[in-house]
């Protein structure tokens, strides 16, 4: 299998995960790194010796902020404004998602910020072409 085959394979069964509520990454053999998103091979060794492994989704909103610019692609202008934010995972990776459960708005960032790192679960947010990973703050 060449590089790009392997992506391909690798993004088509993270999708297809996604679509059943499944959130995979990859797990490397040699040093026990997870990669996420998954791609194949390791962003902690380099190496190429990694498998398929499912996330617990659980994670930490750590940073959230709301985009008050145009949506990043067409599908999400439905949605606009929502909350964005930087969390980490409970296997170890730092992702960028959309964050549900915080309305978009200044104060109600202000709250989460105020109360510093807070737990979030991953979900799927079913749009119209795509499967998306969110996560929703149990601010
Ligand atoms: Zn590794």
């Amino acid at each position: 299998m060449n590089d790009v085959t392997l992506q391909a394979s690798v993004l088509r069964n993270y999708y297809e995960g996604l679509s059943r509520g499944v959130f995979r990454a990859m797990k490397c053999s040699r040093c026990n790194g997870i990669t996420f998103p998954p791609t194949g091979c390791c962003e902690h060794c380099g190496g190429w010796d990694v498998e398929e492994t499912a996330l617990s989704g659980d994670a930490t909103l750590v940073f959230a902020t709301h985009n008050i610019t145009p949506a990043c692609h067409p599908r999400f202008e439905e949605i606009a404004p929502y909350v964005y934010g930087h969390l980490q995972l409970a296997e170890g990776p730092c992702v960028q998602a959309i964050v549900l459960g915080v309305e978009a708005t200044p104060e109600a960032l202000r709250k989460v910020f105020e109360a510093g790192p807070v737990p979030a679960k991953a979900e799927v947010l079913k749009m119209a072409d795509l499967d998306v990973l969110a996560f929703r703050a149990k601010a």
